[in-house]
Order: structure tokens, then C-alpha cells, then sequence
């Protein structure tokens, strides 16, 4: 019974807490995902099996590694790597490097963890990873870019393959690194395995839609929760947090669909713009000059302006779009926004809103889309992306945005109704979980105990 079932959690929660000491995110992301298991383990008694739980928080494998390499000026810097493979039972680890100062083994053990529900989802056969490094990108030139990933692949080449574990992009990581990345494992390896990395350049065995496709996959699945409730995301307003690569292409999508993008931000600040984000200047001044939002405002006229240190919820929107990084939005920010009368909240970063922040959303009644669902789209092209490579042929734009529309109707569909099955109805978070979980738990027993 389900009482039985959440006394059992709440154990292995302390163990979790016990075994894991100094990682609070981790901690965050597995306690959000185990708080939904209670119904499903009490009605299906096969996942009660002692030991199923337990092997399924403990990563099956953790590389933890050194990174030296040397700036411009010959200076030697040393950095800390990482690769959690939690999971294969579905695939092949999958999963992104983040290249950022916050990075360190509890946080790439969060994301890894989350990877694992999130690729479940997706139905495609990926197993959950991590990875990454503590190295700070900021400021840094293209030479000494190279060197990092180099020094990086260097030691990372030798857990990787395209059947055993393939990384991509994260935060800090994107198409100029990945190109980095895979031209060092060519060279130690002597092999042109274009299914060890995702997020490849387009004329040397990246998909099409790859960069796009994480924010087009996070407006998608709120434009399916809004139409859920009778709505249309046509006409809305929206904010967005971040300027990355996620926040770029959820602005593009939400032009592209008729909404009213009014934000985006960095670690400075945010700009509101309320003619809307002018997405041409956005692109030029992050991806082109890697510069700061500040710089948007500037150059943007009168309709926009800047706000050092703000946070985007306090800005009134219809829909909100995390798009920034991990507990990004606080209860403060979520009463904000259901005072602001906000409709939908639809996760693009990994794990941006903390535990509380959701309750409290969901409490209000507003349709809230958990990261592990609503930004699967940019892991689901990444595994396009493998099986065009093992295919040896590309396929058209068109293809692949049409395969991912499908795909998050299909995981918007299914948390849906898995929500709804276990007497949760219009809980995305229930959903996901639940979903996720029974697709990686029914693979672990099949497989035995590995
Ligand atoms: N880093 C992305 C994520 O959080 C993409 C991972 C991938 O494409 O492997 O899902």
C-alpha cells in the first residue's frame, strides 16, 4: 500500500543524504523524483523488489579526472573533469558536458540523474550521463578553448564510444567545443566515429535542428499544456531566463509561433523589452561577439531596457520559460508570477525551479512542464543525430523538426495520461516521473541485477 511504499522512500532517502554528503542537488533532484514513486510502487509490486531503488540512485560508474592545459601566456591551470554514466539499461549513456565554475561532482551527478528519466522519455533508446568541468570559458580565446578540450579529451576519449557512452553540449559547451572535442578523439583514436558525440557541425555528421531543437522542444511542450486547457500559445506573452543556447532558440520558436517573447538575461542582469525580443540582435551579440545582454539594451533603442541584478518573473507573461541553469526561480519568483496571472511555466534549463517554487505553482493551478519532459527535445535530436550517423546519411530540416514535433507530443501525451492514471490528473511532474521510471525500471529487472 502506499503507505508502506512512502516509509520505504523516505529510508532511502536518508540513506541517499547519508552516502552522498555535500551534494544538495542531487539530493534535490532525487528526492523530487522518488516523492512521485509512492502510488507506482504500491501498485506494482515487481518494482518493490529490494534493491531496484537502490541500484537506480547509485551511478553504475563515476570518472572523476585532471585537467591540465596552459593559457596564452604559458601560464599552467589545472581543472577538475567529470563523467557520471548512471545508467544504460536503456542505451549507450547519453548525456551533455557543462563547462562552468559551479560544476562539481554533486552537480553533474543531479544532471545525470535527471538524464536518465528525461532520455526514458524520449523512447529512443539512451541510457542517462553527465559530464563535464569546473573550468570557466568566460573570456577565454579560441586557442585556449582548444587546449582545454584537448587536454579534456585526452583523458575523457578512453570511457567514450558510439555503443558505449556519447556526450554533447551543455552550458559552456556548444558547436565551436564539441568541434574541439571530437577532432581530439579522431586524432588519439585513429577512427571517424561520428556517433561518439552529438551537436556536430551540419557538414561533418551534426542533424540538422540539433541547436535548435532543446528550445523548440520546450515551446512545443507548452503550447501542447496550454492546448490542454483550451488555449493557444498564439498572441501570449512570454519570459524567458537565460541567453544561451536554450533561450535563443525557445525566443526563435516563440516568434515563429505567434507569442511575445519580453525577456532574456545572463548572470548580470535582465533586459525587458517590450516591443519583444529582436532575436536578429539577441543572436549577433551572444553568438556572434559573445557578449553580455547589457550590450542588447544599448544597442536595442528605447523599447528595451536593462536591470542589473533582476530576476525575469517579476515581469508580468502569460508563460514562463526558465532557460537559464538549475533553482534559478524561488518561491518569491513563482508568487510573482501566479500574481502576475501566469498560465504555464515550461522548464528549458535542467532542475531552473526549486522544489517549493513548484508546489506552489501547481497549488495555484498553473500548468507546470518539468525539465526531464519539457526540454527532452534537444537529447531526442542528439539521438537522431546518432541514428543518422549509423546510417551513414542526413536528413532534410524539415525531417527532423517534423520527427521532433512528434516526439514532444508524444512525451507531452504521455506524462498526460500517466499523471491521470495514477490519480494525479494534470500533474506533468507525477507524470514524467512515473513514466520515466516505469521504461527504466521494467529494462533494469529484465536485465537482472547488474
Ligand atoms: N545537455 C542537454 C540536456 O540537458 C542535451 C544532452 C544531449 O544531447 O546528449 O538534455
Amino acid at each position: 500500500d502506499t503507505t508502506a511504499a512512502r516509509s520505504a522512500l523516505d529510508a532511502l532517502r536518508a540513506e541517499i543524504e547519508h552516502r552522498n554528503p555535500a551534494q544538495p542537488e542531487f539530493h534535490q533532484a532525487v528526492h523530487e523524483v522518488l516523492d512521485s514513486l509512492a502510488p507506482v510502487l504500491a501498485a506494482r509490486p515487481e518494482y518493490a523488489e529490494p534493491g531496484l531503488l537502490e541500484r537506480l540512485v547509485e551511478p553504475e560508474r563515476q570518472i572523476v579526472f585532471r585537467v591540465p592545459w596552459q593559457d596564452d601566456r604559458g601560464r599552467v591551470h589545472v581543472n577538475r573533469g567529470f563523467r557520471v554514466e548512471f545508467n544504460s539499461a536503456l542505451g549507450p549513456y547519453k548525456g551533455g558536458l557543462r563547462f562552468h565554475p559551479t560544476v562539481n561532482l554533486g552537480i553533474v551527478k543531479f544532471l545525470g540523474f535527471e538524464q536518465i528519466f528525461k532520455n526514458a522519455l524520449t523512447g529512443l533508446g539512451i541510457g542517462g550521463g553527465k559530464g563535464g568541468s569546473d573550468f570557466d570559458p568566460h573570456g577565454r580565446s579560441d586557442a585556449e578553448i582548444m587546449r582545454f578540450c584537448q587536454s579534456f579529451m585526452t583523458e575523457l576519449y578512453r570511457h567514450l564510444g558510439e555503443h558505449t557512452d556519447v556526450p554533447a553540449g551543455d552550458i559552456g559547451v556548444g558547436g565551436r567545443e564539441i568541434g574541439y572535442l571530437f577532432g581530439q578523439y579522431r586524432r588519439i583514436t585513429n577512427r571517424w566515429e561520428a556517433g561518439v558525440l552529438t551537436g556536430k557541425g551540419t557538414g561533418w555528421g551534426g542533424s540538422a535542428i540539433r541547436p535548435e531543437a532543446t528550445g523548440y522542444g520546450s515551446v512545443l511542450f507548452a503550447a501542447a499544456m496550454l492546448r490542454e486547457r483550451g488555449e493557444d500559445l498564439e498572441g501570449q506573452s512570454a519570459v524567458v531566463s537565460g541567453s544561451g543556447n536554450v533561450a535563443l532558440y525557445t525566443i526563435e520558436k516563440l516568434l515563429a509561433l505567434g507569442a511575445n517573447p519580453l525577456t532574456c538575461s545572463d548572470s548580470g542582469g535582465y533586459v525587458y523589452d517590450d516591443k519583444g525580443v529582436d532575436l536578429d540582435l539577441l543572436k549577433q551579440i551572444k553568438e556572434v561577439e559573445r557578449g553580455r545582454v547589457a550590450d542588447y539594451a544599448e544597442r536595442r533603442g528605447a523599447s528595451a531596457r536593462f536591470v542589473p541584478g533582476g530576476r525575469v518573473w517579476e515581469v508580468p507573461a502569460d508563460v514562463a520559460l526558465p532557460s537559464a541553469t538549475q533553482n534559478e526561480l524561488d518561491e518569491d519568483d513563482a508568487a510573482a508570477l501566479v500574481r502576475n496571472g501566469v498560465k504555464a511555466v515550461a522548464e528549458g534549463a535542467n532542475m531552473p525551479t526549486t522544489a517549493g517554487a513548484v508546489h506552489l505553482l501547481q497549488r495555484a493551478g498553473v500548468a507546470f512542464g518539468p525539465g526531464k519532459a519539457a526540454n527532452a527535445g534537444g537529447v531526442a535530436v542528439s539521438a537522431l543525430e546518432m541514428a543518422q550517423n549509423h546510417s551513414r546519411t542526413s536528413w532534410s530540416a524539415a525531417r527532423v523538426e517534423e520527427e521532433l514535433a512528434g516526439i514532444m507530443t508524444d512525451i507531452h501525451r504521455t506524462c498526460h495520461e500517466t499523471a491521470e492514471r495514477y490519480g494525479a490528473p494534470g500533474d506533468y511532474v507525477t507524470g514524467a516521473n512515473i513514466a520515466g521510471f516505469e521504461r527504466v525500471a521494467d529494462a533494469m529487472l529484465a536485465q537482472g541485477v547488474i
